[in-house]
């Protein structure tokens, strides 16, 4: 099972991300995790890379596919992949492409999470939090006992500035530039699932998983 996961954020790309691995027995690649190991692990890739982020710099493709090269190697990638947040670029998944043939690993299917955009500046702007604990809401889907206050202490429950309207708009428009041309890329080459992400968490991996069923 070769899959990459895409979705915007908030559209519960991660928790279907958990219940794919759990269910499919592959495992959940994401970059920053893969970063991370490369870094921990002290390989010439991930030194590279550190030089890069600690400068505050992007890494170049080179280097991030190089690491992707390093990770789907590894003996736990031969019942498949998930790749998370991977390729972000129409450049980086052209170079996916010739890696994976060259791995003899090819991308089954690229599964798109799909909710519209208002429906997820909902969920994103619905977080509150008690300035007081600590503790974390959110308006539809954890809301506290008593509206507005906090559970623990009875504290009035604020907004961060991230997860006000104007700027959660603006991090999903960025976002949705940088995902279309991939996802149309996809879709040309005949690689995109879409599931309907507007309904409960079980309902999406059923959906995801009687997909993956019908395609194998
Ligand atoms: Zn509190």
């Amino acid at each position: 099972m070769n899959l990459i996961l895409m979705g915007l954020p908030g559209a519960g790309k991660g928790t279907q991300a958990e219940k794919i691995v759990e269910k499919y027995q592959i495992p959940h690649i994401s970059t920053g995790d893969m970063f991370r190991s490369a870094i921990k692990d002290g390989t010439e890739l991930g030194k590279k890379a550190k030089s890069f982020m600690d400068q505050g710099e992007l890494v170049p493709d080179e280097v991030t596919i190089g690491i992707v090269r390093e990770r789907l190697s590894k003996s736990d990638c031969q019942n498949g992949y998930l790749l998370d947040g991977f390729p972000r670029t129409i450049a980086q998944a052209d170079a996916l492409e010739g890696l994976l043939q060259e791995l003899n690993a090819p991308l089954q299917f690229v599964l798109h999470v799909d909710v519209p955009q208002e429906k997820l500046v909902d969920r994103l702007t619905g977080r509150r939090i008690c300035p007081d604990c600590g503790a974390t809401y959110h308006v539809i889907f954890n809301p506290p006992k008593v509206e507005g206050k906090c559970d623990h202490d009875g504290a009035e429950l604020i907004q961060r500035e991230d997860d006000r309207p104007e700027t959660v708009s603006k991090r999903l428009e960025v976002n949705v530039k940088q995902a279309q041309p991939l996802l149309d890329f996809y879709h040309d080459k005949g690689y995109l699932v879409k599931v309907d992400g507007d309904q409960d968490i079980k309902q999406v991996f059923e959906d995801i998983d009687q997909k993956l069923q019908t395609l194998e």
